[in-house]
């Protein structure tokens, strides 16, 4: 997994790498303003304040959140989340789909993609509260579904992580109220198979 690291000691808000209209209607502008400009702009934020006079200062952020606790990983989770959150979605596509190596490993485990879709949204849904829906790889490249509650990231049980969803309520309240599996059946349509195909195969 490529290293996030800090630029003079700070880390930068991602750009989103698409317009804030490009995800409509499975996620809306004001959504995403909101998400990206309000929420993760407050989340590096806090993470440069709370890493200044730390001996995590100058690492990069995977190794904090292996190697943190309280305010500091809780912050340092949540930019890298949402960087691999906001930096797998495109805009909608009909019958967007995984491929590759990707499309291979659910079949082989789930079956097809529907029996994968059912089970990665069971992940989402039974998560209690604010977190995070996960699928990774392990050391075999044997894919795994977990949930995280709050910050959490599976790199901290040394798995590869390649695709998440956000289940925070900020992610779609705006646009889908209470109504998380509507939310969570609108994201297939914007996910960039071929982020989560690199991630993947990446070392
Ligand atoms: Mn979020």
């Amino acid at each position: 997994m490529k290293k996030t690291l800090p630029i003079d000691g700070r880390f930068a808000l991602t750009p989103l790498p698409y317009a804030a209209t490009a995800l409509a209607p499975a996620i809306s502008e004001e959504t995403l303003l909101l998400h990206h400009d309000k929420h993760l702009a407050t989340y590096v934020a806090n993470l440069n304040s709370a890493i200044t006079g730390t001996p995590h200062e100058g690492q990069a952020l995977e190794d904090i959140v292996m190697e943190s606790r309280g305010p500091l990983f809780n912050n340092a989770g949540q930019v890298l989340n949402h960087n691999m959150f906001f930096g797998q979605l495109r805009p909608p596509r009909d019958a967007n789909a995984p491929h590759g190596e990707t499309l291979k490993r659910i079949n082989h485990q789930y079956g097809c993609f529907d029996a994968f879709r059912t089970e990665f949204e069971k992940t989402a849904m039974t998560l209690f509260g604010s977190g995070w829906a996960w699928l990774s790889a392990d050391a075999d490249g044997k894919l795994r579904l977990t949930q995280e509650s709050g910050a959490g990231n599976p790199l901290t049980l040394g798995l590869r992580p390649i695709l998440t969803a956000d289940v925070w309520e900020h992610a779609y309240y705006v646009d889908y109220r209470n109504r998380r599996a509507d939310y969570l059946g609108a994201l297939w349509s914007v996910i960039d198979w071929d982020v989560v195909e690199a991630r993947l195969l990446s070392e």
